[in-house]
């Protein structure tokens, strides 16, 4: 087994200097699409500079599936930045879906298991190998724009406050609207359409000793106030993420209450794949609400545009954010810069960005919000798992509409 006991990754710059120096492009956020835009904008020798709130490694709420996509933009981003740059993952083997009691295994073939920890420092030295330079705990907390420059506001974990000045601003700060920004006539949090009945997203690691959990497979328990998904990390630890809908939280004392309530309603007399006690001794991190759609392009400026989650996200029960993260990196990169590495005009750029954007993801988008209803219906999920315990060619369709492979 590997270990995801990572070293921190230190910064290659100090605020000082970051304040100093003129970039190409400034990345506000070091997850799978900050982390893989700045390397891909860094091998084009721009000036290029990744910040993050947080330090790396850190634990990041999220299934840790990395669907087809995902593994094939790792391969891309491999072959693109550093050939020597290679991601470890397990291969997932199969998936047990269990709603009300009832149990079924469907054929899954089709991914990998890589933990947040290892997979995001494994990016982020990537681009540094790139020669991205990475400002950690500096935190992106507004920005004007004027006709030549993008100035960004930071504020470092000491809260002092610095102004980086910058060509091109990606933000890739992931679910939470992280900036303010100011245009030439107002000052305006971009606003997020979010859908009624929203839900958000709880998750920890358990230590490998918490339930029978078998490698390279993971289980999925639906119920009616959300679902939760496990499997066992590189390292043997078993991540637990779930996306549930807040009148559950509301309903019990604390969210590993929720948790555990929502799997012993799912498991019923179905042996539960871990103990729902260890939630409680556990620290659960929560995220905000997870469906919104904010926009590729900044409506102040075109040379601010958004990459990943911020963009926008539909739930995740069929694990795909992290494919569509690294997707919409590769596909702002190739906007943003010509063959000879220089920065395209923005208006160009973000029009390029927002059509090669829509017409490689808007499918996979809607077929998780219709994923993301059926979920909604106890009877259906149900009755589906039902079905597909008993019939196997159920199961192969259910596995298809997951997974988006026809
Ligand atoms: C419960 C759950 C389960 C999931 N399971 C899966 C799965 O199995 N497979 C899959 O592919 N996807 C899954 N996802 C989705 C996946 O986690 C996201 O789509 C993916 O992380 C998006 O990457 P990103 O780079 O856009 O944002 P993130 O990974 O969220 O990274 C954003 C970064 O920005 C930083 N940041 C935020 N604000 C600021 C700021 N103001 N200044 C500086 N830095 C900032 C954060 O610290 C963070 O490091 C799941 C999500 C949830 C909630």
């Amino acid at each position: 087994m590997v270990s995801n006991n990572l070293a921190t990754l230190n910064p290659s710059i100090d605020v000082q200097t970051a304040a100093t120096t003129p970039w190409d492009i400034v990345v506000v956020g070091a997850g799978p699409a900050g982390t893989a835009a700045a390397a891909r904008a860094a091998t084009k020798q721009l000036r290029v500079l990744f910040i993050d709130r947080s330090p790396l490694p850190r634990p990041k709420v999220c299934g840790c599936c990395l669907s087809p996509l995902a593994l094939a933009e790792l391969a891309d981003l491999s072959t693109s930045t550093a050939p020597q740059f290679r991601v470890s993952t397990l291969s997932l083997t199969g998936l047990t879906i269990v709603s009300q009691g009832h149990r079924a295994s469907v054929p899954y073939a089709t991914g990998g298991v890589l933990s947040r920890i290892s997979l995001d420092t494994c990016l982020a030295k990537n681009a540094i190998a790139a020669n991205a330079s990475w400002l950690p705990d500096t935190r992106g907390v507004s920005c004007t724009v004027d006709h030549e420059t993008v100035t960004l506001t930071v504020q470092t974990s000491s809260q002092s406050e610095h102004t980086i000045q910058t060509k091109r601003l990606l933000l890739a700060a992931g679910l939470h609207n992280a900036l303010r920004i100011h245009g030439n006539t107002d000052s305006h949090r971009p606003p997020r359409n979010r859908p009624p009945n929203n839900r958000i997203g709880l998750g920890t690691t358990l230590p490998s000793t918490g339930g029978p959990i078998s490698e390279r497979h993971l289980v999925m328990a639906v119920g009616s106030g959300g679902y939760c998904g496990f499997v066992r990390l590189e390292d043997g630890s078993i991540d637990v993420a779930a996306a549930v809908h807040p009148s559950i939280l509301q309903q019990s004392a604390t969210p590993a209450d929720a948790l555990a309530r929502l799997l012993t309603d799912t498991f019923q007399d179905v042996e539960c794949p871990i103990d729902p006690s260890l939630l409680s001794h556990s620290s659960l991190r929560a995220t905000p609400q997870l469906t919104h759609y904010t926009g590729h392009v900044d409506s102040q400026s075109t040379r601010i545009l958004r990459l990943g989650d911020a963009v926008g996200y539909v739930e995740p029960f069929t694990g795909e954010g992290i494919g569509w993260a690294l997707l919409s990196a590769r596909l702002a990169t190739e906007a943003l810069i010509d063959s000879r590495g220089n920065l395209r005009p923005s208006q160009e750029a973000s029009q390029q960005y927002q059509q090669t954007y829509r017409n490689a993801l808007n499918q996979h988008h809607r077929r998780c919000r219709m994923v993301s209803l059926a979920l909604r219906s106890p009877f259906l999920v149900s009755t589906a798992v039902r079905a597909a315990g008993r019939f196997p060619t159920i199961a192969g369709s259910i596995a298809r509409t997951i997974t988006g492979n026809s």
